[in-house]
């Protein structure tokens, strides 16, 4: 009787285990969607990737360029505006 008892304990914790991870693994999953459904632009001067919603970007010749940061943004200028 007590063997029965404790095999069913050590199958609900297995059970239980399982949903544990599946969870897990579901929830890193919405992190990922939610990284990725902001779109992403990509800094032409350091490479890094920013948000589109950036208040650090130029316009030129009718193409949207986006920067990390307003020294970013004035290195590409500086490139862009002298021969
Ligand atoms: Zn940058």
């Amino acid at each position: 009787m007590i063997v029965k008892i404790v095999f069913l304990l050590a199958l609900l914790a297995g059970i239980f285990l399982f949903f544990r991870v599946k969870d897990k693994k579901s929830v890193e999953k919405k992190a990922d969607d939610k990284l990725y459904a902001v779109d992403m632009k990509q800094d032409s001067i350091c490479g890094a990737f920013v948000e589109e919603t950036t208040k650090y970007k130029v316009k030129l010749h009718d193409k949207i360029y986006y920067f990390c940061s307003e020294e970013c943004k004035n290195k590409f200028i500086e490139q862009n505006t002298n021969p």
